[in-house]
């Protein structure tokens, strides 16, 4: 579709300006978008009058707002994570404060409020990093060996071998299976999420047992064996940026 014009514009709401870039479109009905970096775009149809545009706008500042403020939460997860006390993580769905302590032994634990890294010398970055990295790991593979048990069971009329798991860090998948190897991979960052979002994954991956692709027969596998993976699929992917 050809644009006919693009400009900058704003309007006054109850809560403050909001500045759109609006552009002018062959298109039936007026469109509102929030791009991943916060800014909003609006297009309209050649014959809408600027007037209709912006009251349709301000008729949707409420969720423009919260919009905006989801996508810079989720710049602000992106950063690198420095392993320095006050710094927020999120585990199993819950967010954490990481406390580093000076401390002859070296370890980490956790109280469900705090993660304390505990560090012979509290300014040594690669140390804190590793003793934090060595026990989420541990974390992985506790948490998701359990859930991977506990689907297991569910798949128990297939009678399905239990699968190797494979933990690692993936950019651009939540989990794999390798039906003929017995292999089921999930990715490391799955430990932010919510219990059953990781659960609604290794379902997901346990059902490539059954049927290798991506079929209908697949998907209904997965909807009778999990009635509500599609709820769990949103909250996984607007709770963790890959
Ligand atoms: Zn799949």
């Amino acid at each position: 579709m050809k644009a006919i014009s693009t400009e900058v514009r704003q309007v006054e709401t109850d809560c403050g300006t909001i500045v759109f870039t609006f552009e002018r479109k062959k298109i039936k009905n007026i469109n509102l978008r929030i791009r991943q970096d916060g800014s909003v775009y609006v297009s309209a149809p050649p014959r809408v009058p600027v007037k209709a545009v912006e009251s349709f706008v301000v008729s949707k500042s409420d969720y423009i707002r919260n919009a905006v403020l989801h996508f810079s939460q989720r710049e602000v997860k992106k950063a690198e994570l420095q392993y320095i006390s006050g710094e927020n993580i999120t585990l199993l769905g819950r967010s954490m404060q990481i406390k580093v302590e000076e401390d002859c032994r070296e370890f980490v634990d956790c109280d469900g409020t705090y993660v304390y890294i505990h560090v012979k010398r509290p300014d040594d970055y690669n140390r804190r990093k590793k003793l934090f990295d060595l026990w989420l790991d541990g974390q992985c593979m506790t948490v998701f060996d359990e859930i991977m048990h506990e689907v297991h069971k569910k798949f128990a009329p297939y009678n399905i071998a239990f699968p190797q798991l494979k933990i690692r860090r993936m950019t651009s998948r939540w989990g794999s299976c390798q039906p003929f190897k017995s292999v089921i991979t999930l990715n490391k960052r799955l430990i932010e999420a919510p219990e059953n979002c990781i659960e609604y994954v290794v379902f997901h991956e346990f059902c490539h047992f059954i049927h290798p692709n991506h079929s209908r027969q697949f998907y209904s596998l997965l909807q009778s064996m999990l009635p509500d993976w599609k709820e769990c699929k949103r909250i996984l992917e607007e709770s963790i940026v890959l």
